[in-house]
């Protein structure tokens, strides 16, 4: 059984970006009679915005991207708000400790301001230097001993590398060595990114993990948490970044990003559905003009390409006239 998520952090209103991912892993369960799940990503409490929930929502029911599991609905893998399953994340970070596959990291923010600077003076590669990972043991008791808050860091290999297969871009490898040893929870005891996402995906019982291209330089670190825990992998499947005509990132000179804009300004919600889901994915032939179902009927992650996608705002006028057209006089 297909399951797939679609995991915001609600740090703004969902923008062209966010919504593709929703929509291409709506089109993957619905393509594979699955589940789609929405999981708020709530952990950064410093970033989140009063009111992005409820947009995000909005967004996706706008587009009639209906989830089988998550708020509003519920569902058997809940909570779906990750500042409800702390203790679920606690648990996780113990059993690594445990293991030896994470350590407490005593350092002070002092501490790491002047590492950071001692290896920007000579020309070093910046990112935390493992002390506290060697650190002798009754240095760690004297530290733990004095009350000293502690974060607790994966402890990447230090030699090999980190391979695996992405669904859109093949063979991803990475040398282990050059990658930090990630934070997994802060001295406020809330787990960051890394953890709560890997530990929710494997709760929840995610088969494919559909994202965007920003996140595959974090997937080298959830394969070893996958693999320090023992879990089976899902698929990966990063999409591609979009640009402007102009080659340039999206931004707001090539349009509205936030999708709900759209809305606000009389586009239909079938046409931006359809716009946004061939911004780097096509159904394989010639057909530009697709309803949800039809799109669901032809989705598959193979024909995701792993060139940038392009955001023309041309086409998106283009084709809400076609949708317009088909409307009738009274609607
Ligand atoms: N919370 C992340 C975001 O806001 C989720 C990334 C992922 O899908 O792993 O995009």
């Amino acid at each position: 059984m297909v399951r797939v998520r679609y995991a915001p952090s609600p740090t703004g209103s969902p923008h062209v970006g966010n919504i593709r991912t929703a929509l291409f892993n709506y089109l993957m369960a619905r393509r594979h009679g699955g589940a789609f799940l929405v999981r708020i990503e709530d952990t950064d409490k410093a970033r989140e915005v009063p009111g992005a929930v409820e947009e995000i929502l909005e967004s996706l029911r706008w587009l009639g991207l209906q989830w089988n599991e998550g708020p509003d609905v519920g569902g058997d893998f809940g909570p779906y708000f990750q500042s409800e399953r702390l203790t679920l994340y606690h648990s996780i970070a113990e059993k690594l400790l445990d293991s030896g596959a994470a350590y407490r990291c005593y350092c002070t923010p002092q501490e790491l301001r002047e590492m950071r600077e001692f290896q920007r003076i000579n020309n070093m590669p910046t990112g935390y230097d493992r002390r506290c990972r060697f650190r002798k043991a009754e240095e760690l008791e004297a530290l733990a001993a004095e009350g000293r808050p502690f974060v607790v860091r994966l402890a990447m290999p230090l030699e090999g590398e980190i391979r695996f297969e992405d669904a859109v871009r093949g063979v991803v490898s990475v040398e282990a060595k050059l990658v930090d040893d990630q934070v997994l929870l802060k001295t406020d005891g809330f787990p960051t990114y890394h953890l709560a996402n890997v530990v929710d995906d494997h709760e929840q019982g995610i088969t494919h993990v559909i994202r965007g291209d920003e996140w595959i330089s974090s997937t080298p670190k959830h394969v070893v948490l996958y693999r320090s825990l023992g879990w089976e992998m899902p698929v990966f499947a990063h999409a591609p970044i979009i640009k402007g005509p102009d080659g340039a990132k999206l931004s707001k000179r090539h349009g509205d990003t936030r999708c709900l804009d759209y809305r606000d300004k009389g586009y239909l919600a079938a046409a931006v559905a359809n716009f946004i889901a061939l911004i780097g994915w096509s159904p394989g032939d010639e057909r530009e003009k697709m309803s949800l179902n039809e799109m669901a009927e032809a989705f598959s992650i193979d024909r995701i390409q792993p060139n940038p996608g392009v955001f023309d705002i041309a086409k998106l006028q283009w084709m809400n006239g076609l949708y317009i057209r088909d409307l009738s006089p009274d609607a």
